[in-house]
């Protein structure tokens, strides 16, 4: 038994191929890193990695994770520019026992010297976004200046391979118009993703100030564990 799931229209392409994986027998963490990548390197989704829109001063940050339900590994990165994979350098990330969470600077730094690919994330479409919102919001009341949930959508996949091992992984580039240094949900373990090979696996999508309310993935996996379907679990969490 097999099977993968997501968020989005996005990333049916990306869970085509990481299906195909799995069927052949591939590990759950190479299919959902590259599935999750398949979405980064689409430059049309607005939200997620190459093309994904930019933060208040015109910078793609973005943020990623990824979770070994096997081992309770998790590397993430929050707020990194620049660099083509984030899915990639969060799972590097999770091989390393100290210092598996990294921001900004930090995170480009630890990227660049394992040799991760640079790229400019920003596309002139993207730009052509920011500039329209720039115009919009200079024409409102200051009261409705911050829409904060336009302007976004994560990639999450939870995925089994047969044998049995479960992982969760996100990517975003968060929340359009945000301020600089915002972190969202997305690479936060227990809010943004979990997973556990002996319950299940869950990853959110949303607005991740709400999110993190909750601990809302982990929740959802706990629920699993005590037996819950994973509709139920979701809707009780
Ligand atoms: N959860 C993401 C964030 O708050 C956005 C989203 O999933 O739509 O950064």
């Amino acid at each position: 038994m097999w099977g993968m799931i997501a968020t989005w229209r996005m990333a049916v392409e990306g869970i085509t191929k990481g299906a195909e994986m799995l069927k052949d027998g591939g590990d759950a963490g190479d299919a959902i890193e590259s599935a999750i990548r398949e979405v980064e390197d689409f430059p049309y989704y607005k939200s997620v990695g190459y093309g994904g829109l930019p933060n208040e001063e015109m910078e793609v940050e973005m943020d990623a994770a990824f979770m070994d339900g096997n081992t309770l590994d998790i590397g993430a990165v929050a707020a990194i520019r620049d660099f083509a994979n984030p899915v990639s350098i969060a799972r590097r990330l999770s091989h390393e026992k100290v210092n598996s969470l990294l921001v900004a600077e930090g995170a480009e730094k630890f990227a660049h010297k394992e040799g991760f690919e640079r790229k400019n994330m920003l596309t002139d479409r993207a730009k052509a976004h920011y500039r329209k919102r720039i115009k919009e919001m200079s024409a409102q009341a200051a009261s409705q200046k911050l829409k904060p949930y336009s302007g976004h959508d994560t990639v999450g996949m939870a995925c089994l391979d047969m044998s049995g091992k479960m992982t969760a992984a996100t990517s975003t580039s968060g929340l359009f118009m945000k301020k600089k240094g915002r972190v969202g949900d997305s690479p936060i373990s227990g809010s943004g993703f979990y997973a556990d090979s002996k319950k299940g696996a869950a990853s959110a999508t949303g607005l991740g100030e709400d999110l993190m309310k909750g601990c809302i993935s982990y929740e959802i996996v706990r629920l699993m564990g005590e037996g819950m379907h994973p509709q139920e679990a979701c809707e009780t969490a």
